[in-house]
């Protein structure tokens, strides 16, 4: 059985990621997004299990100290992190598995597992991001304000990323993300394991 890709993508908050990744993993088969734990409180339209793991910070610690998490940081004040297991067992299942995480994750990430492809998806301006971030209509000004000054701290590690898009055109930025997943699908590495035998069988044909 094949195993799966590692993808991380980041971005500042508002960009788009998670919109992005939400129709991304509609349209394309065998792919999957890592629910996170947070500490952060749940918002508005979100559920608990589906979007993220709501846990308190004691219930994050538990799961820090029993080193459950792959990788984890503090993001605008809240803790994030990623559950090892599911990430292993999806990938050992050969699916693809897809991070939506900042950028310390992301180089926690790729010092572990230096296989993994990380993607950061830009806005086109910051006006644009910042009328995203109230369009969406999930947080405070106080919150908006707080990710806007992080996001520039965010945006500034984009050169540690294999792959750079932006979301301007929501449509054209789906169809870059799913052109780099189909493409490494394409890969020599992968296509030789996955079509081991249709290949012998074309061989050894006289
Ligand atoms: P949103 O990205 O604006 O929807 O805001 P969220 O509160 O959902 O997430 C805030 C930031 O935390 C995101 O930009 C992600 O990059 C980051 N994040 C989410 N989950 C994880 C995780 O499991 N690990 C790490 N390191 N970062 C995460
Ligand atoms: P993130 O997960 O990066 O914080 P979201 O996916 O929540 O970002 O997107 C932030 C807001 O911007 C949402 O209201 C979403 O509908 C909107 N949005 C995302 N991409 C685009 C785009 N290309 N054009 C216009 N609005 C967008
Ligand atoms: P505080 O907000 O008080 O700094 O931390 C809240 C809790 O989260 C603490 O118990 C802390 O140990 C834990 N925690 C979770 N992730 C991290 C981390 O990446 N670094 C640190 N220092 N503490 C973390």
């Amino acid at each position: 059985m094949s195993t799966g890709k590692l993808y991380i993508i980041s971005a500042p908050s508002g960009a788009g990621k998670t919109s992005l990744v939400r129709r991304l993993i509609a349209e394309v088969e065998n792919l999957v997004v890592s629910i996170s734990h947070t500490t952060r409180p749940i918002r508005p339209g979100e559920t608990d299990g589906k979007d993220y793991f709501f846990v308190s910070q004691a219930e994050f610690q538990v799961l820090l100290d029993s080193h459950e998490l792959l990788e984890h940081a503090s993001v605008f004040d809240n803790y994030y992190g990623t559950a090892k297991a599911t990430v292993e067992q999806n990938l050992t299942d050969g699916l693809d598995v897809i991070l939506e995480i900042d950028w310390q994750g992301a180089q926690q990430i790729k010092a572990i597992r230096p296989d993994s492809l990380s993607i950061f998806i830009l806005p086109p301006s910051t006006g644009i991001l910042e009328q995203r971030l109230q369009d969406r209509g999930q947080d405070d000004d106080a919150v908006i304000a707080r990710r806007m000054r992080d996001a520039v701290t965010e945006m500034s590690h984009y050169k540690e990323f294999d792959y750079i898009l932006v979301n301007d055109v929501f449509e054209r930025a789906l169809t870059e993300l799913k052109s780099i997943i189909i493409a490494n699908r394409l890969t020599k590495d992968r296509q030789q394991r996955n079509l081991k035998k249709m290949i012998e069988a074309l061989l050894s044909s006289s």
